[in-house]
């Protein structure tokens, strides 16, 4: 039956989620933070292996937005902003959740995100919504109370939005072009939870791309595109990524459509990414409220302009969590569970794992030559401790994708062993072209 099986895929998914939570404590991916003081309520530490991830999914989206286009240009703005940048950005206000309180339990929930019924007791008797603001207020300057109110960005756009004319200048750039921006943002979340993906300070990675108004409509189906392709390429199966084109009724008041990127999180299809037209609203309402003009003057029409936006808007760490999912498999190996990431090489936080089959000086120096050779290229990591095949399990587990293994006919022949993650085929290679295999390999990913 229909119902039956969509619940057991649910059963099997949130074991994926637990087992994927318990893999990222126990290899050091993720961490509960401050755990030593009984941790603190849904944020997270990356340990080192998470450090690298998180750092790999962003670089990828750097160099797919920068590093391979020269329409799109890099910044880097701060954290800490001035009220009247979200006065004018209107997130002072209007960035708000609907917040409700069960007036059973006295749980706090966000009203849009319960279907009528408190999780916590299954109440339907609620008090009516307030609009509850995201932002994190603090003061900026020593005197307590004295400062002057910052706030933390909840987005890293507004910080692209206000300097548009000193990047457009600077670079010497002309729309059609954009902005990318990578960073923390912060959202005093109602209702954080499910991991990773709903935290009150995560990471954003945003573009804002300001073209010509008639030109608005093809590059928010260009980008659309552009971003859909992006997470099938680094390993979201096409099954788990659909997109959710918002109903004009629906749309944000800035917004002259959003198409949201969705994965098929363990709880059901879920947002990854938005991607925005957002007519000229943000840089209109910074000009009009700086006084600043932030339009294009177009020389050859003799006319000035203000761009339109369209905006891919994408977390870091959910987008981490997306691909750490649709990673992790199982199989049989020898009558035994094997427990894996199939990650993308360019995502998993070790690309090449360097064995030593012995600990002897006479294997261990090679092995160490070997892993010298290959770090200059790859993000390594060497292991002489315990049985080989322990070792592969462990970096299966990780998600390495290839290991070199040194043994004693190495020091005759001068080749290695070379073994793949995901078909567990092993070749033997003469170190001389282990770089050039492994970047053929690369190449065919
Ligand atoms: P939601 O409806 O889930 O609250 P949103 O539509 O407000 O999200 P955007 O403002 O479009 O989110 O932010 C762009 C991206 O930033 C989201 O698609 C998501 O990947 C990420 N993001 C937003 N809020 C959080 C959060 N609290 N924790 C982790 N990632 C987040």
């Amino acid at each position: 039956m229909a119902m039956s099986s969509e619940s057991d895929h649910v059963d099997s998914q949130n074991e994926t989620l637990e087992k994927v939570t318990s893999l990222c404590k126990r290899r050091g991916f993720i961490f509960p933070s401050a755990e030593i003081y009984g941790g603190f309520r849904s944020t997270y530490d990356y340990g080192p292996l998470g450090a690298q991830m998180l750092r790999n999914v962003k670089q990828e989206w750097w160099r797919s937005i920068v590093q391979l286009r020269d329409d799109v240009v890099g910044l880097d703005a701060a954290i800490l902003g001035p009220p009247a940048v979200w006065a004018a950005s209107g997130h002072l206000e209007t960035f708000t959740d609907p917040l409700v309180d069960c007036k059973s339990c006295n749980e706090r929930w966000r009203e849009d995100k319960i279907d009528g019924v408190c999780p916590k007791c299954g109440s339907t008797d609620f008090t009516e919504a307030r609009a509850f603001n995201l932002m994190f207020k603090t003061q900026a300057g020593p005197v307590e109370g004295e400062g002057a109110t910052a706030y933390l960005r909840p987005e890293t756009a507004q910080g692209t939005f206000t300097n548009f004319a000193n990047v457009m200048t600077t670079s010497r750039k002309k729309p059609p072009f954009g902005i990318a921006q990578i960073g923390k943002s912060f959202r005093n979340e109602i209702t954080p939870g499910n991991f990773v993906f709903r935290t009150r300070e995560f990471e954003q990675m945003e573009l804002e791309f300001f073209v010509p108004p008639a030109d608005s409509a093809t590059w928010y189906d260009y980008w659309v595109e552009a971003r859909y392709e992006w997470y099938l390429r680094l390993g979201i199966p096409e099954a788990d990524l659909r997109k959710n084109v918002a109903a004009p009724e629906d749309l944000a008041h800035y917004s002259l459509g959003t198409t949201d990127l969705e994965y098929r999180f363990p709880w059901g299809f879920d947002e990854l990414e938005g991607v925005a037209n957002r007519g000229d609203y943000d840089l209109s309402a910074h000009a009009r409220a700086s006084g600043e003009k932030l339009d294009y003057f177009d020389q050859s029409t003799g006319e000035a302009y203000t761009p339109h936006v369209i905006e891919p808007a994408a977390g870091a760490t959910r987008a981490m969590m997306a691909f750490l999912l649709a990673a992790y498999a199982e199989d049989s190996v020898g009558g035994e569970v094997r427990a894996l990431l199939r990650l993308h090489w360019r995502l998993a936080p070790i690309q090449v794992a360097v064995l030593p089959l012995s600990k002897k000086p006479e294997i261990e120096g090679p092995a160490r030559e070997v892993l010298a050779l290959l770090q200059q290229d790859f993000l390594c990591d060497f292991d002489a401790t315990q049985s080989i095949g322990k070792r592969y399990r462990r970096q299966d587990e990780v998600g390495t994708p290839w290991c070199v293994t040194v043994d004693f006919d190495t020091l005759e022949d001068g080749c290695v062993t070379l073994r793949d993650r995901d078909s567990m085929e092993q070749v033997r290679i003469a170190i001389a072209d282990l770089r050039v295999e492994l970047k053929r390999r690369c190449d065919a990913a």
